[in-house]
């Protein structure tokens, strides 16, 4: 299948979260597995400072953006160590920032500009490339007017009428929403503009457009694709999404198993494989809690935390956890992270109180993380919501046994030892209830489990070790996805095949 990804994000040009991830890996495996993928993204500063060639191209286009004409170019890259062709769309007033969406924490005035010019430049791409594409994969609401556009400016167009759209929402809580009057710079009929296409209270809403026109929808873990149908995570979207449900799915994101892997990681003072873990974790454990000024006990659990310090991933129920846990339980805590303010303070004010206990880096530190799954008895996630989520699959791997809430991604990786079953084998604690006292009897139970050190916690260790989450798989439902898609699309294509 030929596969035109169109993305506001991908590594290693240009991330702020995971879905840059997602753009970067799930290419590399289609191709892996015999597809021929194409990335095209913006041109932003960071990807031409990413150390990979971008090579100019005689390309040149001009689209309509409002009543004004802009022009674009367009340069050509690869991502590392694959053939996989990746296009960046030049237009340097709109890309060439310091920054992707922001700058000090306010969005760009003119978003919806930048990417109704990055999505029509997706689409003449196809026809300046000479693409022949069977489907475009768009993410984000940053692409939600491709399947607009698709559907509806080049429906008549030959090269264009067979393609099919796939539309993902990697977070339904960012939805690209924008004052009515930038309906014009869509160059879209005002006729669009009604609450069961692009309108959403007032407004244009450019991930709402996505899910409209899209002929396959899909979001990045089954459970939150089932979530999102109701409230509050449909965050408004619900009855769009209930509407679509019949082509909505979810399909959970892997993990790079090169990044991520206890044998080979070089942040790691000890390198383990499954066979091995039970020697060097404690050596693991010993390092990070000399790193971080925490007594050397290596009877005490070692719990960590890292990731965003934000309200989604549950911080108010953590902090609440800590602040009774730290008096009355033996566990030290290490917790690695940026955020929010009022976390920022309240953490800062339990470490300097409790120095014994808790270890706070209020940084953003990749190795550091690393150190932390390979030295921590538990890792813990009490998210509000995750539609996927990927530290519980590194934890996984590096035998930190995760405590999570069952929301989203985590519920569909994560399996209790209370709801094992055969074909789903308990790989840590879950919990269901979003309240401090529901994480803190998850994480007694996970303590008992790991101070009793008997065949439960061997075998929750074990199981998650040795359990596949790559993106070989991931790949493999996003292929049969698109061939569905497109075989359903070319039988309801009036040209049909
Ligand atoms: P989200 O994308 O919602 O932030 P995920 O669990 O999907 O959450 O992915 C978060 C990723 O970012 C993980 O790879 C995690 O290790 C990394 N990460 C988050 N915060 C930090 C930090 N302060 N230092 C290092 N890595 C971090």
């Amino acid at each position: 299948m030929n596969i035109l990804l169109v993305t506001s994000e991908a590594v290693p040009f240009a991330k702020t979260g995971g879905l840059a991830d997602v753009c970067g890996a799930l290419p590399i495996e289609l191709a892996r597995q015999g597809h021929c993928p194409t990335l095209i993204l913006p041109a932003y500063r960071s990807a031409r400072y990413c150390g990979l060639p971008l090579e100019p191209m005689d390309l040149e286009f001009i689209v309509p953006i409002g009543s004004k004409m802009v022009s674009g170019r367009l340069l050509r890259s690869r991502l590392p160590g694959t053939d996989v062709p990746v296009y960046l769309v030049a237009q340097d007033q709109y890309f060439d920032r310091d920054q992707l969406y922001s700058v000090d924490g306010k969005d760009y005035a003119d978003n919806c500009e930048r990417f109704v010019f990055f999505c029509r430049a997706a689409m003449e791409a196809v026809r300046l490339l000479g693409l022949d594409i069977d489907v475009i994969h768009a993410n984000d609401w940053q692409t939600g007017l491709v399947p607009a556009y698709l559907r509806i400016e080049y429906r008549h167009v030959p090269r264009y009428q067979q393609i099919a759209s796939v539309f993902t929402i990697h977070n339904l809580a960012y939805q690209g929403q924008f004052w009515h009057w930038d309906m014009l710079l869509t160059g879209l009929d005002w006729k669009y503009f009604n609450w069961h296409q692009m309108e959403f209270h007032g407004k244009l809403n450019l991930l709402k457009t996505g899910l409209v026109f899209a002929d396959a929808i899909t979001t990045v873990s089954p459970r939150y694709a089932e979530e999102i149908q109701s409230s509050p995570l449909g965050c408004g979207l619900e009855g769009v999404l209930q509407q679509r449900r019949d082509v909505l799915r979810g399909i959970l994101n892997g993990m790079d198993a090169n990044d991520w892997n206890p044998a080979t990681d070089s942040h790691l003072p000890v390198r383990y494989a499954p066979e091995t873990v039970w020697e060097a974790k404690p050596a693991c454990k010993a390092a990070l809690q000399s790193e971080l000024g925490l007594p050397a006990d290596p009877r005490a659990p070692l719990i960590g935390f890292v990731g965003r310090l934000t309200d989604q991933k549950g911080l108010d129920i953590l902090v609440e956890v800590l602040q009774t846990w730290l008096q009355a339980h033996a566990a030290q805590w290490v917790i690695l992270g940026t955020g929010q303010p009022k976390y920022h303070r309240l953490l800062e004010t339990l470490a300097e109180r409790f120095p014994q206990k808790l270890a706070v880096r209020l940084e953003f530190s990749t190795p550091l993380a690393h150190r932390v799954e390979g030295g921590a008895d538990l890792f813990v996630m009490p998210s509000k919501f995750e539609p996927c989520g990927l530290s519980q699959l590194y934890s996984l791997k590096y035998g930190a046994v995760p405590v999570v809430r069952s929301t989203g991604g985590l519920a569909d990786t994560i399996t209790d030892p209370d709801q094992a079953t055969e074909e789903r084998p308990a790989n840590g604690f879950a919990f269901e209830e979003y309240s401090a006292p529901a994480l803190s009897e998850a994480l007694r139970r996970a303590c008992d489990a790991y101070r009793e050190n008997g065949d439960l916690w061997r075998r929750i260790v074990a199981t998650g070790m040795a359990q596949d989450w790559s993106w070989a798989r991931s790949a493999r439902q996003y292929a049969q996805l698109y061939e569905e898609t497109c075989r359903r699309v070319r039988a309801e294509s009036p040209n049909g095949v």
